[in-house]
């Protein structure tokens, strides 16, 4: 709750308590008058001939707003609950694209004031569809979309009633077959770079063993197919890296040099597509870059690298 909102609050209560002994704020008011301290905040609306002065109309302005923020809540008691405000909604899990979620994917909603949320409404097929959340914060609702929803603009509602606006973006829901087997990783502009950047490039004391591509630190990287992670840790050479694991197919691929830890946890599946964190330069390396490998086997363990550059350009 913002700070205003809080001195607001207590105003508004500090209001009924004097109302309740039939005091009047007069004396107080005029008290602070005269001390020439017009922003002091806790003088009230006194009924005195000071009563235009900019204090006091500014304690007017707060009070009402303190009253139609109580009307927002269904007038329930002096708490002051500000109804929660969506500002984006997008597909985490099981996505297309963030903007295009498939039924049983997991969407996030983010906002403010989120905690007292208890559904999130959906356009269906057949009407709207309250669903409850499955985890939230101050600031975001997880949830998973129902099947027979729609596309549209989700909304959340508290236990209260209370209801949020709807998502600013529409969030269009399609189906799982569209969900992609391969995505490209690095979401941003990039460049493969020249021979020093290519797989087998002379390296001190080895050979270079992935593709380098240049990008900006801070580009998104996502998972390149559906894979189990096996390692998600930090070494002086890779910096802060990751490896994915294909058992299917018996591959796996590997990510380097990002700017913080992968977001993936070890043992987790991620789908092709999904988050793994961000372009950096940690460890060993003189420029923002993914270093990126593709092993059949397993990685270090009895695999061994390939050109990743056929594959990566197969998938743009
Ligand atoms: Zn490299």
């Amino acid at each position: 709750m913002p700070a205003s909102r809080k001195l607001a609050s207590l105003h508004l209560a500090l209001l009924v308590l004097l109302g309740s002994l039939g005091l009047t704020m007069a004396t107080t008011a005029s008290a602070h008058l005269d001390s020439n301290e017009p922003h002091t905040p806790h003088t009230g609306p006194g009924p005195d001939p000071m009563a235009l002065s900019p204090a006091v109309l500014e304690e007017r302005r707060d009070a009402r707003a303190s009253r139609s923020a109580l009307r927002g809540t269904g007038g329930g008691g002096i708490e002051l609950t500000p109804d929660p405000l969506v500002k984006d909604a997008y597909c985490v899990k099981q996505c297309v694209s963030p903007r295009e979620a498939t039924p049983g994917a997991i969407v996030r909603i983010t906002g403010a004031y989120m905690d007292p949320v208890t559904r999130v409404v959906f356009p269906g097929k057949e009407g709207k569809m309250r669903v409850k959340y499955r985890a939230k914060s101050m600031t975001a609702v997880r949830v998973e979309v129902p099947r027979g929803a729609d596309d549209g603009r989700p909304y959340v509602v508290t236990a209260a009633g209370a209801k949020s606006n709807r998502a600013p973006k529409e969030l269009k829901i399609v189906s799982r077959a569209k969900i992609p087997k391969e995505v490209f990783p690095v979401r941003g502009p990039f460049s493969y770079g020249g021979k020093g950047s290519r797989f087998g490039a002379g390296r001190t004391g080895h050979i270079h063993q992935g593709q380098d591509m240049s990008a900006s630190c801070g580009t998104r990287l996502v998972a390149i197919k559906k894979a189990k992670v096996v390692y998600n840790q930090y070494d002086d050479g890779g910096g802060n890296y990751i490896v994915l694991a294909n058992k299917g197919e018996n591959t796996s691929f590997v990510y380097m040099h990002l700017k913080r830890p992968a977001k993936p946890d070890v043992g987790e599946i991620v789908a092709a597509g999904e988050p793994i964190g961000r372009v950096g330069t940690t460890g060993s390396s003189s420029g923002c870059h993914l270093h990126f490998e593709y092993w059949i086997g397993p990685w270090q363990t009895g695999g061994k690298p390939i050109d990743p550059l056929p594959y990566l350009k197969s998938l743009r």
